[in-house]
């Protein structure tokens, strides 16, 4: 297949969320630099100063497939985004969809949902939304004389390194076969029959993924999760949707930091991210620098 034949069958749709100001920006007086002025554009307005201290506002415009301001909400979201993709898998296709971005812009609370309170909720998020709708349109007449079966998987790259969500974070080999298909030895596929079922797995993944880390959010904005919704059809695959919750992209860029092994992991990050994104941004000034290496990046990929 040609470069453009790839592009043609596998199109790439890239939107960016803006979240809201979080209560720490807010005290700090952090200010909104970014606004959403139609449903496709981003605005970001990077407060300048010139030689003669004069200050003015650098606007800069990136168009995408969607934009979405910071009152949108999940629901919403994943209607433009991974939706399209439920019917993709049920067509025989594979179908995957990232979030890319800054630590701390909201890609776990759009993929995952919220778990950053004491009442951690699953249920908004990307992971269930979509598992929702396997088990909605498994029903279709269409789909359901197809007897297909609905398997997870959730499981997190660190370092270079998979490890299994579902099975205790057991390390796992990953092989690339002969048709260059890359394969997760050993990975467990767990049987799943509704969208509680997928609740439950999501609830024990990402325990597993925060237990015993000091920093829960220090690790996590490290390590890419891996989400996966399998549909087979006499044991055979029918269709896969990967969901990723990818590590900070900031990491990557990072590269002045003092510690060796965050350089490294950097490395290990940039190397990973060389792939396709989703972005997710934070409004704040105190973080311009990285919401434009954010929206450069994805504007990159939306040009492939
Ligand atoms: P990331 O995974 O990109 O590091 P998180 O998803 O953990 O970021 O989000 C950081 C914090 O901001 C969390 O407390 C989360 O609940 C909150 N947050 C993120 N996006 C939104 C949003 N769209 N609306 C409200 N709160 C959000
Ligand atoms: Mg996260």
């Amino acid at each position: 297949l040609s470069t453009a034949d790839l592009i043609e069958e596998h199109r790439i749709c890239v939107c960016v969320r803006k979240r809201p100001l979080n209560k720490k920006e807010l005290t700090i007086r952090d200010l909104d630099v970014i606004t959403i002025p139609s449903k496709d554009v981003v605005m970001v307005h990077e407060p300048k100063q010139k030689v003669d201290l004069t200050r003015y506002l650098e606007n800069q415009t990136f168009r995408f497939d969607y934009a979405f301001d910071d009152s949108t909400t999940n629901e919403i979201v994943y209607r433009f985004t991974a939706r399209p993709l439920v019917e993709t898998i049920f067509e025989r296709g594979m179908a995957t969809c990232f979030a890319y971005g800054q630590t701390g812009s909201g890609k776990t609370h759009t993929m995952g949902g919220d778990f950053s309170g004491k009442n951690q909720d699953c249920s908004k998020g990307i992971y269930a939304l979509a598992a929702r709708d396997v088990f909605v349109m498994l029903k279709k007449p269409c789909y359901r004389k197809l007897e297909l079966q609905v398997y997870a998987t959730f499981f997190e790259i660190y370092s270079g390194k998979v490890f299994d969500l579902l099975n205790g974070k057991a390390k796992l080999r990953v092989l690339e076969d002969g048709k260059q298909q890359v394969q997760v030895v050993g990975l467990h596929e767990r049987d799943v029959k509704c969208t509680e079922d997928v609740l439950k797995l999501i609830e024990v993944g990402n325990s597993c993924r925060t237990s015993g880390q000091t920093s829960a959010n220090a690790h996590s904005s490290r390590s890419h999760a891996v989400f996966q919704i399998i549909l087979r059809r006499k044991g055979k695959m029918h269709g896969k949707f990967s969901l990723i919750d990818l590590a900070g992209n900031e990491r990557g860029a990072d590269t002045s930091s003092a510690d060796r092994q965050t350089r490294l992991e950097g490395a290990e990050i940039n190397k990973s991210l060389l792939a396709l994104k989703i972005a997710t941004i934070s409004p704040g000034m105190t973080s311009c620098e990285n919401t434009l290496n954010t929206l450069r990046y994805a504007n990159r990929v939306k040009e492939l």
